[in-house]
């Protein structure tokens, strides 16, 4: 088992290959897998703030925006659906 961070969102997403709803929790290893547990609207701890990169081209900035993807398996065709979402103010969206 790896490490990775979760993320939850206020409404679920659904699959883009099969239209099934695929739930509020998404794994992300954009981020540095410190066991994170993200709520969208909830600011990411200070702690988190202090050591948090974003692999990849995106990187957080001092006024903490930065693009995460982020992923699950659908329950229903069993792909794997991916989506890229903003975090602004070191706080999750759900806008891509
Ligand atoms: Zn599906």
């Amino acid at each position: 088992m790896g490490m990775f961070d979760w993320v939850e969102f206020k409404n679920p997403k659904f699959c883009s290959h099969c239209g099934r709803n695929v739930g509020k929790d998404f794994q992300t290893k954009s981020l540095d897998n410190m066991l994170l547990h993200i709520k969208e609207g909830v600011p990411l701890p200070r702690y988190a703030r202090e050591q948090l990169t974003i692999k990849g081209a995106w990187q957080f900035s001092d006024e903490g925006y930065g693009i995460i993807e982020v992923h699950t398996i659908c329950p229903k065709c069993s792909k794997y659906c991916s989506y890229n979402v903003t975090i602004r103010k070191w706080t999750l969206t759900d806008e891509g």
